[in-house]
């Protein structure tokens, strides 16, 4: 993919103060008195282990780590075994989501995780299952926003409209799907980048990442939910930038194809890679000496960790990449 960050392509990021995250797990209890129901139907009992990003993109980062496990960003001695859990959907509306989620799986994420494959053929269900990952992720990040008084009714009606017509697609309403606007982007790797960019290892960065979640532009009122899975960037523009440009990255509902080159200029890249850069800081800062290096020893006893290739590219990236 060739989207490359820069400040000149990412004109909002300079306004950070006016992208709002949400961080609503601590108000979630306190907010959803319902929190037992299935988020989805409002019928059945939510389960404890649904998860908002799918387990196999976790297992996958986890399996090709020289140390084998996944790292918190808070805690990074800490070993995480898995990713994030949340009680939302019953028995069965998890089980609606699991025949999106598997196509993405075998279709999609695993040959691009093993193989770097950038081109796809995909049918409707990857428009399904990229609103359920959207869906999921608005419906936590959503209370926070509602809690909080600097956020306008009319900044939070996009996002509380998109919750609803997400639901009722998700729920069977097929035509509701033209109003839910997807984009992809598989980042293979960088090759070219500002030093700036390049002095960070963009490349490790994204392809050893998973994060989710939903942001609003409050001077523009531009609003999305995005994801990084170790490399499929998946965006949902609930109110786009009209002065974004995305190219071959838009998601059919019926089905279609993924080609490259793609190329994107959006805010909420930014955004995201800032969100990045910020999570890898607090990995270097809070690591112990002894874990970094037993880290540098695994990398080096085990080349044939997937990770070393997209470490590898990275090196290349500050020796000759840079603009
Ligand atoms: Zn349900």
């Amino acid at each position: 993919m060739g989207w490359r960050s820069s400040g000149e392509e990412t004109p909002l990021v300079s306004e950070k103060q006016d992208v709002l995250l949400s961080s609503c797990p601590l108000l979630l209890p306190f907010l959803t008195h319902s929190a037992m129901l299935c988020r989805l139907c409002n019928l059945k009992e939510s389960i404890e282990n649904s998860h908002v990003i799918p387990r196999l993109v976790f297992r996958s980062i986890k399996s090709d780590s020289p140390t084998g496990f996944l790292r918190s960003y808070r805690t990074p001695n800490r070993r995480v075994q898995d990713g994030d859990k949340q009680p939302l959907l019953c028995q069965e509306c998890e089980n609606r989501f699991s025949i999106a989620e598997k196509e993405f799986a075998q279709n999609i994420f695993v040959p691009f995780h093993k193989l770097d494959q950038d081109h796809f053929s995909y049918g409707p269900w990857l428009h399904y299952f990229l609103t359920s990952l959207a869906w999921r992720t608005l419906v936590l990040d959503l209370p926070g926003f509602e809690a909080d008084p600097t956020i306008t009714p009319s900044l939070l009606e996009p996002l509380q409209a998109s919750l609803r017509t997400m639901q009722s697609y998700l729920r069977g309403a097929a035509h509701a799907s033209d109003l839910i606007r997807h984009h992809m982007i598989v980042w293979t790797a960088a090759q070219k980048c500002s030093p700036e960019l390049a002095s960070i290892g963009p490349n490790v960065l994204i392809r050893r990442s998973t994060v989710g979640y939903a942001l609003i532009n409050k001077r523009y009122g531009h609003a999305a939910v995005v994801h990084n899975m170790a490399g499929i960037i998946a965006v949902l523009n609930i109110k786009g930038n009209p002065r974004d440009n995305w190219l071959n990255t838009k998601v059919n509902p019926t089905g279609g194809v993924i080609t490259q080159p793609q190329n994107v200029a959006s805010w909420v890249l930014g955004d995201l890679l800032d969100a990045l850069m910020d999570r890898n800081r607090g990995i270097s800062t809070c690591m112990s000496e002894k874990q970094r290096e037993k880290i540098l020893q695994e990398l080096q006893s085990n080349s044939a960790a997937g990770s070393l290739r997209h470490a590898m590219r990275d090196a290349l990236l500050r020796s000759t990449g840079q603009e």
